[in-house]
């Protein structure tokens, strides 16, 4: 800003030389831009007070009570406390990113990413969130997408996941889906839930910070930012966000952004490893301790299908007890227990246990606090925290090693004609390949690789025999050529009719 029009703008324009007329206006369009923008800024700062202070005021007055010792119910008070606080640290979180967004400070990064694997992991992650609210989680894509596409990984991520994060949270029953569009380069998602719906007065206002539907949504967590930030990072992408809902009976947001591809594949991308299937070794137990049964049900769903045995217990005492009677190769053990305090479980199972048992601490804080004596547990891994990095740990902690799906070749063999199913196949065997190899067929054609992942394996399960055809249709998979491998299940199904 020049020197004069801080002057002007401050009315102290005295003897200053008088600017042109165009030149006038733009500057009280300026000035006005200016004000609107503090004022904005003042309801903003009004609005985050107001959201501090009521779980501020819930910690300060239950804490009060507790050191008293006039809490009746000292458990439901912890519980209270720990949920303000969680809740204070969404806030802080989303404060962040609204700050980084709104300062201009975000830079997007641009990077050639595989496109339909990338829709795939996000699915992955949230399918167990789904599951545990039992709600369907349906990725629906055209058979063709580029295999690569320009874009910020990270913030795509995290538009898409507020979008899917909040049609769970907001959906009881049905289904939730993500179709995705891609045509000259414009990539359309929509993500699609039958859940409570939004009124149409609440449309547009829950696109503004701290703004939530009133009525039925207002009692699900929620500190009324994502939606805020979602809008603000796709803007920021050049992309748009709408909103299209029938209250009762669900709500469609779609995002549209340009998306381009790369002229040229990217140079020796690195093969992402296959997903984790089993692991090598004895059987191994593990128990959960943690009083969000929510979340005990998320890491039971991701450890059960590997072949681990797992317990939960939702307090303290339980956990000790199933520890001395299962005993567990490792724990993994919620630092905010309710009223007790994590740290002092894991104390109590490491001195009956000895350190043959391994610790995890699992805490919603990022930092580890002090544990002068030495810790009691073995490691700590923050809330929440991706799949992959608990299956490190695991996988550190109780020296095992993963048997992943496979990962190797990424790309698809160029095309001998397909081993045929009459090969060394028993001939009971052949009408469960054909089954599998139809059900392959439908999967390709909602893009469902997950599931075609389960297909393959189970027919290399079913049918040895077919080692080459499974690593064809393997290959195939992994280079996500789905046409190429619906193609093998189809001549499958020909040669064995
Ligand atoms: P939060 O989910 O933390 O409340 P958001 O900014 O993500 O914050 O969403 C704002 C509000 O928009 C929510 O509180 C809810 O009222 C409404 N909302 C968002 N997504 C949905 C949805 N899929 N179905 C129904 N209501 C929704």
């Amino acid at each position: 800003m020049t020197g004069w029009l801080r002057t002007w703008l401050n009315g102290e324009g005295e003897g200053a030389a008088e600017p042109p007329e165009a030149s006038l206006r733009e500057l009280r369009a300026a000035k006005d831009a200016a004000e609107a923008a503090n004022e904005a800024k003042t309801r903003f700062l009004a609005s985050v007070a107001h959201e501090i202070r009521s779980p501020l005021n819930a910690i300060y007055g239950y804490a009060q009570l507790i050191e008293r010792g006039e809490g009746k119910d000292a458990l439901g008070a912890a519980r209270v406390i720990r949920r303000s606080a969680e809740h204070l640290a969404h806030l802080v979180e989303g404060l962040l990113d609204i700050a980084q967004v709104e300062g201009g400070a975000l830079k997007l990064t641009r990077e050639a990413i595989r496109f339909p694997e990338f829709l795939e992991q996000l699915l992955a992650m949230m399918e167990l969130q789904a599951q545990a609210k039992g709600l369907a989680l349906v990725l629906e894509r055209p058979e063709r997408l580029p295999e690569y596409v320009h874009a910020d990984p990270k913030r795509l991520r995290q538009v898409l996941i507020n979008l899917l994060a909040n049609a769970i949270k907001f959906t009881d029953h049905g289904q939730i889906t993500l179709k995705v569009d891609y045509r000259n380069e414009l990539a359309t998602f929509c993500v699609i839930d039958t859940g409570i719906g939004i009124a149409p007065e609440d449309a547009s206002r829950i696109f503004a910070p701290f703004e939530r539907a009133r009525g039925a949504a207002a009692d699900r967590p929620g500190v009324g930012l994502g939606l805020a930030i979602t809008q603000a990072l796709v803007h920021i992408m050049g992309g748009e966000i709408r909103l299209a809902s029938t209250p009762g009976e669900g709500s469609r947001f779609t995002v549209r952004l340009m998306l381009s591809q790369p002229l040229s594949p990217p140079a020796d991308p690195v093969p992402p490893p296959g997903a984790v299937t089993g692991y090598v070794g004895r059987e191994r137990w593990v128990l959960l301790i943690d009083d969000d049964a929510a979340h005990c049900a998320v890491v039971r769903g991701l450890l059960e299908p590997l072949g681990f045995q797992v317990s939960s217990a939702n307090d303290g005492a339980t956990g000790l007890a199933l520890a001395a009677q299962v005993q567990p190769d490792l724990v993994l053990c919620d630092v905010a227990l309710g009223a007790e305090n994590g740290w002092d479980v894991a104390a109590a199972l490491r001195s009956r246990h000895g350190a043959a048992l391994r610790i995890v601490m699992l805490s919603g804080e990022t930092a580890r606090p002090p544990t002068p004596d030495g810790p009691a547990d073995d490691t700590f891994v923050t809330k929440p925290f991706a799949f992959e990095v608990l299956l490190e740990v695991i996988a550190e902690q109780l020296g095992i090693e993963w048997v992943r799906a496979a990962g190797e070749p990424r790309t698809a063999p160029a095309a001998p004609p397909a081993p045929a199913l009459h090969v060394g196949v028993p001939l009971v065997v052949v009408p469960l390949v054909v089954r599998h190899c139809a059900e392959i067929e439908r999967l390709v054609r909602i893009g469902h690789v997950r599931g075609l992942e389960a297909e393959i394996e189970a027919i290399a399960a079913l049918a040895p025999e077919t080692g080459p055809l499974v690593d064809r249709m393997r290959a195939a998979l992994d280079s996500f050529d789905l046409k190429a491998l619906s193609n093998l299940a189809k001549m499958v199904r020909d040669d064995a009719a």
